[in-house]
């Protein structure tokens, strides 16, 4: 039975999530802290009829007693996208919630493994491991970039474009997954043979792998200045969270995407070599292999399997993911130059 924190429980992505991760009978202790309304929320969960034990907490004063004894802290915590703003322009205000917030996890909780949403994933991932690393308390193997929702859009959208008639979600999940990064062209869907190929007769290719790409700008769209993907983002956080945790309880589970860092883990730096052609990369969203609750390995035999198709895929969003680690790597370690 695992103690789960959330850090920016109140939040939008935060609050469904809190209210899954209740139902969840993996999860003992369920700690909800934000600056905001955390009692009101921890409250209102605590309602539901499970076991799980949760408690709210508000402000940084009690952000040390929220972390203590976590195995699992999962931080949606930030400022959400309005219209016009890619995750890139979230970069100025989640980079530093996420070095503040990290910088207490390896103060209270250094063993917890870490889930990142706040976005841009792309650099904030590279800001939570820099910040653990520079203080001598990083363990490459429990930090993990939640890019889960690029799988769920996936999986819905290759649905949508061969057919909800003919096919079921469920049935095409085996048949897709997605790499790279968790913006914009960093976002890498690969599809089976079967599925890209038949994609591309129909002419709906290139069509399916923009909406998945770039499918959070319809909700901000949608939304309307109400904010981003929230409800479908906490499940897909959720998604993982479950996953780590049955991993973390000894169940075998298959490998999930996750954005990591790479010269940490197992793996890592093969795939790093394999996806060099262009721009080498630090991090990479790729199938992780989970056991224990750790990231014990990165999946590198997709890279041999790219059809020509995607691999250009691959190549194209390497520049700008780099970018976006360098940017992460130096708001750590070279403030000055913001
Ligand atoms: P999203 O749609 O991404 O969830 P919201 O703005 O609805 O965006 O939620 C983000 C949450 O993060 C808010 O509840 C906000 O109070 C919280 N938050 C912002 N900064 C911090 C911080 N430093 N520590 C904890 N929570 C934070």
């Amino acid at each position: 039975m695992a103690r789960v924190t959330v850090l920016g429980a109140a939040g939008g992505i935060g609050q469904p999530l809190s209210l899954l991760l209740k139902t969840c009978s993996l999860v003992s202790e369920l700690n909800l802290y934000d600056l905001r309304n955390a009692p009101g929320v921890a409250a209102d969960v605590s309602h539901v009829n499970t076991d799980c034990r949760v408690a709210g907490f508000e402000g940084p004063a009690e952000l040390g007693r929220a972390l203590r004894g976590a195995d699992l802290v999962v931080i949606p915590a930030g400022v959400p996208r309005k219209p016009g703003m890619t995750r890139d322009d979230l970069f100025g205000i989640n980079a530093g919630i996420v070095q503040s917030l990290v910088t207490a996890v390896a103060e209270h909780c250094p063993a917890a493994r870490l889930l990142i949403i706040s976005n841009p994933v792309n650099s904030t991932v590279p800001i939570a491991v820099e910040t653990l690393k520079r203080l001598g308390k990083l363990n490459a193997a429990r930090v993990f970039g939640v890019t889960t929702l690029d799988l769920v859009r996936a999986q819905s959208f290759l649905a949508d474009a061969l057919g909800r008639d003919a096919h079921r979600v469920a049935d095409l999940a085996s048949h897709v997954t997605v790499v790279g990064g968790h913006a914009g062209r960093t976002i890498v869907p690969l599809l089976a043979d079967a599925q890209l190929r038949e994609l591309q007769r129909r002419g709906l290719y290139d069509s399916y792998v923009h909406r998945v790409q770039f499918g959070g700008d319809e909700v901000v769209k949608a939304k309307a200045g109400a904010g981003s993907a929230t409800l479908s983002m906490a499940l897909a956080g959720f998604h993982f969270a479950e996953l780590l945790l049955r991993s973390l309880a000894g169940e075998a589970v298959a490998p999930e995407p996750a954005f990591v860092y790479l010269p940490g883990l197992p793996g890592g730096a093969d795939l790093a070599r394999a996806l060099a052609a262009t721009e080498p990369v630090d991090y990479f969203a790729a199938p992780v292999r989970l056991a224990a609750g750790d990231a014990a390995a990165v999946d590198t035999a997709f890279v041999a399997d790219l059809a020509p198709e995607q691999r250009a895929l691959v190549d194209a969003a390497l520049p700008e993911l780099a970018a976006s680690i360098r940017k992460g790597v130096d708001f750590v370690h070279a403030p000055k130059a913001r």
